[in-house]
């Protein structure tokens, strides 16, 4: 069996160790938010995923309802002005 002839110094094992990192891989900018996300992920800031809304139909929805709320008020202001 091989045997190491001498211990490995400290400084020799911490040299060694200088290349043990982390590194963050498969991060990319969301299109949408500019916030740093998993590739291949559907945006949890944002709900978008490859520029498009996944996650985010509820906003939308809410977006329709107000556009709805805001057109029947304007009908009313005209109705009221015409008479
Ligand atoms: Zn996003």
């Amino acid at each position: 069996m091989a045997v190491p002839q001498r211990r490995t110094s400290k400084t020799r094992k911490r040299m060694r160790r200088t290349h043990f990192k982390l590194n963050a891989k498969g991060l990319v900018v969301c299109k949408h938010c500019g916030e740093m996300i998993r590739s291949h992920v559907v945006c949890p800031h944002c709900g978008y995923y490859d520029g498009k809304p996944v996650n985010a139909k509820k906003e939308a929805k809410q977006v329709v309802a107000e556009n709805k709320k805001a057109a029947k008020k304007k009908e009313k202001k005209a109705k009221e002005e015409s008479k």
